[in-house]
């Protein structure tokens, strides 16, 4: 009892706030990096990073296309730049990397927590003969699975890295999840995606995957917008088993 239709063979799950909750990590990071910059280009009269900038421009996205998205939602045009620019630089690689040190201190420091309700739930789709990969545009990801003991829980990861290396666009773009269905050789059609972001839940529809899954971890005006794209949204994966 998974709560997919008959014809799914694989899962493709997102990592960060649908398997474990580093969302949370990821949000505080953006903040604190995006507030530091603000302030220091406006001034104390700055307008601050709110949360719906961040489920807007920043959620699920490769670091560089959340930044970049960010600045423009502001009118702010900072160069590209090179991803090897120090956490200083001005530049929409600076500002990300400056960001990728935040997330990897505040996970230093706390820890990595998980759904428990999503690790028994990819665990009874294992059990119940699918395949499992996790696609993620984080460039962290072996290391959260390896923290929190779950690499063996997936057949195949699309992760930043990986997507950086085959030149892969990021979410909203299916590619990442198309990729990760090809690795288990799953026709995208027989595949369901687990998602938690909106450019997540649009891939998942552009892709046209089997049976797109939204996983509402904020409002209810995030769940109204996951809805537009995914075929179902819960709270939990938990609720999936249920029925
Ligand atoms: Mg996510």
């Amino acid at each position: 009892m998974l709560g997919l239709p008959e014809t799914i063979e694989c899962c493709l799950f997102d990592l960060d706030g649908v398997i474990t909750q580093t969302a949370a990590v990821h949000a505080a990071a953006w903040k604190k990096m995006f507030d530091a910059y603000l302030r220091e280009r406006d001034g104390e009269g700055y307008a601050p990073f709110t949360m719906d900038d961040y489920a807007a421009y920043v959620d699920g996205k490769r670091r560089e296309d959340g930044t970049r998205s960010f600045l423009e939602s502001r009118g702010i045009d900072l160069p590209q730049g090179s991803p090897d620019d120090g956490p200083g630089t001005a530049s929409v690689f600076g500002l990300g990397n400056r960001k990728n040190e935040l997330v990897l201190k505040l996970i230093d420091e706390d820890g990595v927590k998980v759904f428990d309700g999503s690790v028994d739930y990819v665990r009874a789709a294992r059990d119940a003969g699918l395949r499992t990969a996790v696609v993620s545009s984080s460039a962290n990801t072996r290391q959260v699975l390896e923290v929190t003991g779950l690499t063996d829980l997936f057949d195949a990861r699309v992760d930043g890295v990986i997507a950086a290396e085959r030149g892969l666009p990021g979410k909203p773009a299916p590619d990442t999840f198309l990729e990760g269905a090809r690795e288990l050789g799953v026709a995208a059609d027989r595949a369901a995606v687990y998602e938690d972001a909106i450019s997540g839940v649009q891939a998942g529809r552009s892709g046209n995957f089997g049976y797109v899954i939204g996983v509402n971890r904020n409002d209810d005006a995030h769940g109204r917008r996951l809805a537009q794209y995914a075929d179902r949204v819960v709270h939990d994966l938990s609720e999936l088993r249920e029925g």
